[in-house]
């Protein structure tokens, strides 16, 4: 995999949020036509661990289609074993060469592990997770949801690595690129950090 092919991923994103902040949507990929290309495999350009938040879904954000992103989606985008054992399975069956841990501004997630609301059911799984970001940016200036998103996403981008040695293995040989980003509600745009 060459550093091209790993930037051309990260610029067909940043290309594809580009068009939705300026309105002027593509929508590619979304014909019948390329539903049967697909019958044959999928060969997506890049993994997105992503919040579940219903106002943040990467096709809909980097203007993409069917076939085109590995999307693994859960509240809060935590780095659980099952999101680290679907990277591995991104990058080793399907030999992807972007994953991007995709956090964003006023997710609710780490509103409620920074108001320690997650407290019920399973809840306290995902805010175990979180809570370290949150202990981090604790204090500092600034909105402490949206700095403590960010600091959660670089640290789920980390987690990736601590936590898989094929995903550790496969960045250390620059296979693959894993990359922290933020994606801001109200303007739609999301920056790489
Ligand atoms: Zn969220």
């Amino acid at each position: 995999m060459s550093d091209r092919t790993r930037q051309d991923a990260l610029d067909r994103l940043m290309n594809g949020n580009a068009r939705f902040v300026a309105a002027r949507l593509e929508n590619p990929n979304r014909t019948p036509q390329r539903r049967a290309e697909l019958l044959g495999g999928q060969k997506p350009f890049a993994a997105i661990l992503g919040c579940a938040d219903s106002r943040v879904p990467p096709e809909v954000i980097f203007d993409q289609g069917l076939g085109d992103l590995f999307v693994l989606r859960i509240a809060g985008n935590v780095a659980t074993d099952d999101m680290v054992a679907s990277a591995e399975y991104a990058v080793v069956h399907l030999d992807i060469p972007l994953v991007m841990v995709l956090g964003h501004s006023r997710c609710g997630a780490v509103t409620a592990t920074l108001h320690k609301h997650a407290t019920k059911g399973h809840l306290p799984k995902l805010a175990a997770l979180i809570e370290p970001a949150c202990l981090l940016t604790h204090g500092a200036p600034g909105d402490p949801v949206d700095l403590a998103a960010r600091v959660h996403a670089r640290r789920m981008a980390a987690r990736l690595r601590e936590e898989s040695a094929t995903l550790a293995t496969a960045a250390a040989e620059g296979r693959i690129r894993i990359v922290a980003a933020y994606y801001d509600l109200e303007s739609g745009r999301v920056e790489v950090l």
